[in-house]
């Protein structure tokens, strides 16, 4: 028997690409990386009716996105294709009669059934531990059908054929598939085959302690990828479910988690999904790209929610998009972070306009709009200079002034550095700003 680690994602084709798919595939492929052994996808679309090609799309584009490379499967070929279960009707034939001559299936109505041994399988799972399973009461335990009447074959069946034909060293997939491991062991033993391991890694739960499912919001990874979220931070939080590094550490690089990675380590609890963190790491991530990925995420962040910026010169893009860097954690932020940078007419807070447009304000923003026309070089160091003068002169805190500004300018109470956006802003455009705002006083 050869030693090598084979593993295999075998997801059925009938949606997107779930977030608990993408992790399922993630722990296949760290596992097989970590041990040099080859990473299978192998698609399990016999349902005809709900198996798409779009859904078959999407699981690619995703594990693409992931980076999740395959080394057998779809596009990237194999010695023990094909790697849809639809193409594989002979190989299941070819199983069908070994168990029919060995005397384990009988007709029911149609379709074949499988004859339980009827004994007690313990699973020895390398999450989960020992498991004894009494399959000896045929009201609980029916014997399982293997085939259905018009001709088309049963998850069990073709699913532990495959793993065997595939010589799959370790079956890693979601805990949900638990209670069907006795059922798969006794279709090995019938099939003379050794059963693989299992690894039955942790469900993932919602914060309200729900399981997470289809319909949630952000359990596909389309919706991250939509959103500009970076690959490589959803990867890393994926890895977090269900696994961690034994300190604390949230943030770590692929390939050290490549060389931490053991089943053993796995969780035996649920994981918890928790969007906020995933958006935390994002930032993390989105402060080290450099400038140059950082603008291009951010220019098609921008384009996609249909703000111009081609109507501007590339010096002042790049100029406003550099006050961004690093302030940002997800890039679906941006247009409502930068949009006033490329907007001919803002519009304010109702919230800010009501706290900062006051009467008291008027001729401290008129204050700041004399000395702001008075600056020859509009940088952000005399800018700051004029306004921290301004509030002395006032007698107030620079805050009391700078509130009322970025809100005149930018429309928003929080943005990028005020000194800064004011620079890329530009002399003219900031008097004329603080001109309009003052018709909303
Ligand atoms: N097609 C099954 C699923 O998507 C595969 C389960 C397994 O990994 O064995 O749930």
């Amino acid at each position: 028997m050869s030693s090598e680690v084979r593993v295999r994602f075998a997801p059925s084709p009938t949606g997107y690409l779930h977030i608990g798919g993408a992790r399922t595939a993630l722990f296949n492929w760290l596992f097989a990386r970590h041990h040099n052994g080859k990473f299978v996808l192998r698609v399990e679309d016999t349902d005809k009716a709900r198996n798409t090609e779009e859904a078959a799309a999407a699981i690619y584009d995703g594990l693409r996105w992931l980076e999740l490379n395959w080394d057998e499967g779809p596009h990237a070929g194999g010695d023990f294709g094909p790697y849809f279960q639809s193409q594989r009707n002979e190989i299941y034939e070819r199983a069908l009669k070994k168990l029919r001559d060995a005397g384990h299936i009988f007709e029911d109505a149609g379709a074949l059934r499988f004859r339980s041994p009827r004994e007690r399988v313990i699973v020895d799972d390398i999450v989960c531990g020992k498991i004894d399973f009494d399959l000896s009461n045929e009201e609980t335990h029916p014997d399982m059908t293997i085939r259905r009447p018009d001709g088309s074959w049963i998850f069990h069946f073709v699913n532990v054929v495959d793993d065997i034909e595939m010589k799959i060293s370790h079956v890693i997939r979601g805990e949900d598939h638990l209670s069907n491991t006795p059922k798969h062991i006794e279709l090995y033993r019938a099939l003379d085959a050794t059963p693989p391991q299992f690894a039955h890694i942790p469900l993932i739960m919602n914060r309200d302690g729900s399981k997470m499912s289809k319909r949630d919001q952000g359990a596909s990874v389309a919706y991250y990828i939509e959103r500009g979220f970076l690959p490589q931070a959803v990867r890393n939080y994926l890895c977090l479910l269900g696994w961690s590094p034994k300190d604390d550490r949230e943030k770590i690089d692929i390939d050290e988690i490549v060389r931490l990675f053991e089943l053993s380590k796995v969780h035996r609890n649920p994981a918890t999904f928790d969007p906020d963190k995933l958006h935390w790491l994002n930032g993390e991530y989105a402060r080290e790209l450099s400038d140059s990925e950082f603008h291009e995420r951010a220019v098609a962040a921008l384009r996609a929610a249909g703000i111009k910026i081609d109507t501007y010169p590339n010096e002042y893009v790049r100029a406003a998009l550099e006050t961004c860097k690093g302030k940002i954690n997800v890039f679906d932020e941006l247009p409502a972070y930068a949009g006033f940078y490329f907007a001919d007419e803002i519009s304010y807070n109702p919230e800010g306009v009501a706290k900062n447009f006051t009467p008291e304000n008027k001729p401290r923003l008129q204050a700041v709009r004399d000395a702001f026309a008075k600056i020859d070089n509009f940088t952000a160091a005399e800018i700051e200079a004029t306004m921290k003068s301004v509030a002395k002169n006032l007698g107030v805190k620079v805050g009391a002034i700078v509130h009322p500004t970025r809100l005149a300018v930018t429309g928003s109470n929080a943005g990028p550095s005020l000194y800064h956006l004011l620079e890329v802003l530009g002399k003219e455009k900031v008097l004329a700003r603080i001109d309009r705002a003052f018709a909303t006083f």
